[in-house]
């Protein structure tokens, strides 16, 4: 059974797991990393909504003060030709009221940007400290990225390369190590070169071991654990 295309077989196959794994975890991580991104960059446009908010409750401010004056100066015009005293008497109360809330609201207005000041230093010591750190992280991602597809060349390469070995193995002899690696999870030569079994992890005894070696024919001697065929690395035939 053991021959070394097999063999390779089995070395490129574990390979090309251990790749898609290793894979798998990159792309997890970059999930991970562009979450934190995110994250940071709400954090930034929070602060930014914030300050934009205030902005536009001055504008309305402002933009009231701007009408209270309008009608002040249109309230003006009328006391000019009040028809009667009451009537002189009802505008000036008008343009009082009028005046007395453009007050209240510069009151409002001055505590207002007293606000926007303290939202704006928090936005900029939020930019300030958080753009670094999505800067870092996209280096970061960038890294995983390239790293990925280089893993991918990687990948497709060896895929390229067990089709290439399968092609040339008889097809009932590539049939039986398809069995056999199902049952063996994959590992259908094992490997007892550091005096355990690669396979099903068992330590032989001195004994064992050098009966084992002694006795050893690549492609049929087994495991007497697993049932694996063993062979010594470096030592294949
Ligand atoms: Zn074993």
């Amino acid at each position: 059974m053991l021959n070394e295309k097999l063999l390779n077989l089995q070395k490129k196959e574990i390979e090309l797991l251990r790749l898609r794994t290793k894979i798998k975890e990159l792309e997890n991580k970059k999930r991970e990393v562009e979450k934190s991104i995110d994250e940071l960059r709400e954090k930034i446009a929070c602060a930014r909504r914030k300050l934009e908010e205030k902005r536009k409750e001055l504008k309305e401010l402002k933009d009231f003060i701007k009408y209270k004056e309008l009608r002040i100066e249109e309230l003006k015009k009328q006391k000019e030709s009040a028809k009667n005293r009451e009537e002189y008497k009802q505008i000036l109360r008008m343009i009082a009221k009028n005046e007395d809330e453009i007050i209240k609201t510069r009151q409002k207005i001055a505590g207002v940007e007293a606000e926007i000041e303290t939202l704006e230093e928090a936005y900029l010591k939020v930019k300030e400290q958080l753009e670094p750190r999505i800067e870092k992280l996209k280096e970061e991602l960038a890294d995983i990225d390239s790293e990925i597809r280089s893993l991918l060349r990687k990948e497709e390469k060896l895929k390229e390369e067990v089709e290439e070995i399968k092609s040339a193995v008889p097809s009932e002899e590539l049939e039986k190590f398809e069995r056999l690696k199902e049952k063996f999870n994959g590992l259908v030569f094992s490997d007892i070169s550091t005096g355990a079994c690669e396979g099903c992890g068992m330590t032989y005894s001195p004994a064992e071991l050098k009966e084992l070696k002694k006795n050893l024919e690549p492609g049929k001697t087994k495991c007497p654990y697993c049932g694996r065929f063993i062979y010594e690395r470096g030592k294949a035939g």
